[in-house]
């Protein structure tokens, strides 16, 4: 049975933040490809990394923190927006190392590899450690990984190639989120300045599967449990944000998840409220029943910063 669990306010008072040396928004070393009033977007050279496993740290009932720290250091590496992602790379060769992308053609390429997308969570160039929140399942190669992911485990990296900065300029923010991208709301939650009006809508299977969400923005937490049913199969998130009030069109709403289940915010936000095409992000982090899904596969571009498919 699903149910609108439970509305919480946290403020910084009740929570220290996480990670315990608060990071700059944006790191001045890079300059953006495109800036405007309300957002910007960031192109970076990027290169392969090596991650070891340094410790695993169970969040919640279905996430799993796995603090990595990087064979080279994290020079070049961005801090400019909550929904940064990398590539991870599950393949290992005879001797068990990690299989990088190799350059092709002046590029990294990714063909043949199995990759899939993680949000970096926290990272710190002065240890090089690097912090990933996995959703643990049983059906896909890297939910699998995480459930056994131990001290010394090796994986291959690769990103952030580019990012979408939306800048503080709006009066509220909507966050929504399945748990999968529930790390990049703890990041948008955590990078908010102080006292912006911010409402989450969180989908995830039980009070289990709740973490603390410290902020400093004036923010109300609706959590949505789906209880039995499966994960991307209900319509809990987008209704909840369906029922918001958007009379007011100076906001942002960031909504990302299983894409299938939040696919109908888009003409939503586009039909029903009053918000322009730049105030909103409506993105499918995985598909129900379809492995490797990414939004710049089979031909597509990031609907974003329109990097094109590898
Ligand atoms: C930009 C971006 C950031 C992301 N950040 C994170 C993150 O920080 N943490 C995180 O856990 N995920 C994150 N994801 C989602 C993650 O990439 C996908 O869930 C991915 O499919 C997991 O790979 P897998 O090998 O476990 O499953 P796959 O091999 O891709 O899929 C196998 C089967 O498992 C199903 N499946 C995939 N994911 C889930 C799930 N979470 N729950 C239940 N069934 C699932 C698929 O539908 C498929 O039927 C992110 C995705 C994107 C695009």
């Amino acid at each position: 049975m699903s149910m609108l669990a439970q509305e919480t306010v946290t403020r910084v008072e009740d929570q220290t933040l996480a990670p315990v040396a608060p990071r700059t928004a944006v790191r001045s070393d890079h300059l953006p490809q495109r800036d405007g009033l309300r957002s910007a977007t960031f192109h970076f050279a990027t290169r392969p990394r090596i991650l070891t496993v340094v410790s695993t740290h169970r969040l919640s009932a279905d996430l799993m923190r796995v603090r990595f720290r990087a064979d080279d250091d994290f020079a070049d590496f961005p801090s400019i927006s909550p929904d940064e992602h990398l590539k991870l790379f599950f393949d290992t060769d005879e001797d068990g190392e990690p299989v990088l992308p190799t350059i092709v053609d002046g590029r990294y390429s990714i063909r043949g590899l199995t990759h899939r997308d993680f949000t970096i969570r926290w990272f710190d160039d002065r240890t090089r450690l690097l912090d990933i929140d996995f959703v643990l399942h049983t059906h896909g190669v890297a939910g699998h990984w995480a459930l056994g992911a131990a001290p010394g485990d090796r994986l291959g990296s690769l990103g952030p190639r580019s990012t979408y900065l939306v800048k503080s300029t709006f009066d509220w923010y909507v966050l929504a989120a399945d748990e999968t991208a529930l790390p990049a709301l703890a990041r948008w939650a955590e990078t908010l300045p102080a006292g912006t009006r911010a409402t989450a809508y969180i989908e995830v299977t039980s009070a289990d599967s709740q973490i603390s969400l410290p902020t400093r923005a004036d923010l109300t937490v609706h959590w949505l449990h789906r209880g039995e049913a499966q994960p991307g199969s209900t319509t809990l998130l987008a209704d909840a944000v369906m029922e918001h009030d958007f009379s007011d069109p100076n906001g942002y709403v960031w909504a990302a998840g299983e894409a299938m289940s939040i696919k109908s915010l888009r003409c939503f936000l586009t039909f029903r409220t009053r918000l322009g095409r730049d105030n909103w992000t409506v993105d499918g982090y995985w598909r129900r029943g379809e492995a490797a899904f990414d939004r710049t596969m089979h031909g597509r571009y990031c609907p974003q910063c329109a990097t094109p498919a590898p």
